[in-house]
């Protein structure tokens, strides 16, 4: 999802007060939602927002804090979103002592199947223990095994909900999400201003709010303030069914590779000089050092005939080791400079790439490529990675790249056919591209992908993926057949939407998603809550 922030022009005293109102009725609101879902009855729930909204329409809830039906709903999705957000991102640290624990790829399966679903996670503390019915094992766990496991993931749970009122204590009232039934846009014939007419505290009292600029506003959206005078729209589009933050538009993932630098997701290459140099200093160091196996064999040949002079002479003058060091020096100084200036010319604040520390896993490292120098590119572009984001301050993102080569962005069919050399094209629906922009597209999804985590092994990477796309087929066959297909929930409704956001995404390729904002957000701000909200069904 990219976010256009559209801000309104200046507002007069009763408008910037009923905006207020809302501001903090919403921000209570949520905040009564999340501290309800921090109650043993209600923290299964976290991914069923319906099913506690069906309960308390029921029940004929009334908003505490004033709230029209439709917007309470909308504060309690989105103290959903928050608390999943929250356990989700600590399960990152969990699953990271999972994975370097000395435990059998068993265990660790057991630990990641049950951190993947709350009702089964919260049930440890009521001394239940989940039976480990994955279908894809025959195996079974031993009892003792599975003990060593749940005692882990137990301690670790605890811990965190001892942790988690901090999450209701920094939260600042500053804004409110409002989906398409509770705002209207129009356009002033004369004046040609748009105004966005918005849901207020007051039923069938809208609050207008004059904006600058013309653009459609649609979807979802959020009004944000930072000061409760200056108040801004930020409207979504494309929604991917993973969560994006406010700056989704300025966040680039970058494949790495041997013949350039990288590729990102819209297909633009950096550093493409890099692969000549690799194939040519490889090759003149083949080279030479095959006519330095000529003159060594002449100096050897000349020192047995009893010619100890030659011998020396040859060995002083034509093998010695100070060009030669200096030959590879200036040639590595040559990679490192290529890379320097692929990394300068990257703008986007968020920038994800494989992790670094055994970047190119998996993939064909090319027998032309010499060795060490393989190595000293892997090296120098972590070191690189590491000093830009520092000194241009974006964000460096590494996410698990596991398949990422594989699988189809239009469809999620994995397969190692996908890929041929440097073409793409899913053996599935047809959808074809360049391997390396493929990769990076994929790379971006990873970024917020909420299962498949960075720590996480490849055996469950494939089985994630696998699994999703046998469900978005399967959905899309019940979709052709069942006309009573709910629109607003489940898989297949976020899948399409990812689909249509994928297919603009390689039609806008290459378009530049330069800064709007000079302010910088971290990648955890973001991802923390107030950024968006969108729906997912995707698990
Ligand atoms: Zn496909």
């Amino acid at each position: 999802m990219r976010t256009v922030k559209r801000h309104t022009l200046p507002l007069n005293q009763t408008k910037l007060e009923k905006l207020g109102l809302v501001v903090s009725a919403y921000a209570k609101e949520k905040q009564y939602w999340l501290s309800l879902l921090q109650t043993k009855a209600y923290r299964g729930l976290i991914r069923k927002h319906r099913v506690i909204r069906d309960q308390f329409v029921k029940d004929q809830y009334q908003s505490v804090t004033g709230l029209q039906a439709r917007m309470w709903k909308l504060a309690l999705t989105d103290a959903c979103e928050t608390m999943d957000k929250y356990f989700q991102s600590r399960f990152d640290v969990v699953k990271k002592s999972i994975y370097q624990k000395p435990w059998s790829e068993n265990q660790k399966h057991y630990a990641y199947w049950l951190l993947s679903d709350y009702p089964r996670l919260f049930s440890l503390l009521d001394d239940v223990v989940p039976v480990f019915d994955s279908k894809n094992r025959t195996q079974a766990i031993e009892h003792h095994h599975a003990k060593t496991v749940i005692n882990f993931i137990r301690t670790s749970l605890i811990s965190l909900l001892r942790k988690q009122p901090k999450i209701n204590k920094t939260r600042k009232a500053r804004s409110f999400v409002l989906d398409g039934s509770c705002y209207h846009l129009y356009q002033d014939e004369v004046t040609q201003t748009q105004y966005l007419s918005v849901m207020g505290l007051e039923a069938g009292k809208r609050i207008v709010i004059p904006l600058k600029g013309q653009q459609k506003v649609s979807g979802t959206i959020r009004i944000v303030t930072d000061d409760k005078v200056n108040y801004r729209v930020h409207v979504g589009f494309d929604v991917v069914a993973n969560i994006m933050p406010d700056d989704a538009m300025d966040i680039e993932a970058l494949d790495f590779g041997y013949s350039e630098v990288a590729t990102n997701q819209h297909g633009k290459h950096y550093g493409v000089k890099l692969g000549a140099m690799l194939t040519k200093a490889t090759d003149d160091r083949t080279d030479k050092g095959r006519k330095r196996n000529k003159l060594r064999a002449i100096a050897n040949k000349a020192f047995i005939k009893g010619d100890a002079h030659k011998a020396r002479n040859i060995k002083n003058n034509n093998l010695g080791q100070v060009k030669w060091k200096a030959r590879e020096q200036d040639v590595k100084a040559g990679i490192d400079r290529e890379i320097n200036t692929a990394f300068n010319q990257i703008h986007s604040k968020i920038v994800v790439t494989e992790d670094l520390t055994h970047v190119f896993s998996g993939k064909d490292l090319g027998s032309k490529v010499n060795y060490r120098l393989s190595s000293w590119v892997k090296g120098s572009l972590r070191k690189r990675s590491e000093f830009k984001a520092l000194v241009k301050g974006f964000d460096h993102k590494t996410v698990n790249a596991a398949y990422t080569s594989q699988t189809c962005p239009a469809c999620g069919c994995v397969h190692k056919n996908n890929r041929k050399a440097d073409k793409f094209k899913c053996t599935h629906c047809a959808f074809e591209g360049q391997a390396d922009q493929v990769a990076a597209m994929n790379l971006v999804e990873r970024a917020y992908d909420r299962e498949i985590t960075r720590y996480m092994p490849h055996g469950v990477v494939k089985q994630a993926l696998t699994t999703r796309f046998q469900r978005s087929v399967e959905g899309k066959l019940t979709a052709g057949k069942s006309s009573t297909q709910q629109p607003d929930c489940n898989e297949q409704d976020t899948r399409h939407g990812a689909e249509k956001a994928l297919t603009s995404a390689v039609s806008r390729k290459a378009k530049s998603t330069k800064a709007v904002s000079p302010v910088h957000h971290s990648v955890s701000e973001s991802l923390t809550p107030n950024s968006a909200l969108v729906d997912v069904g995707r698990f």
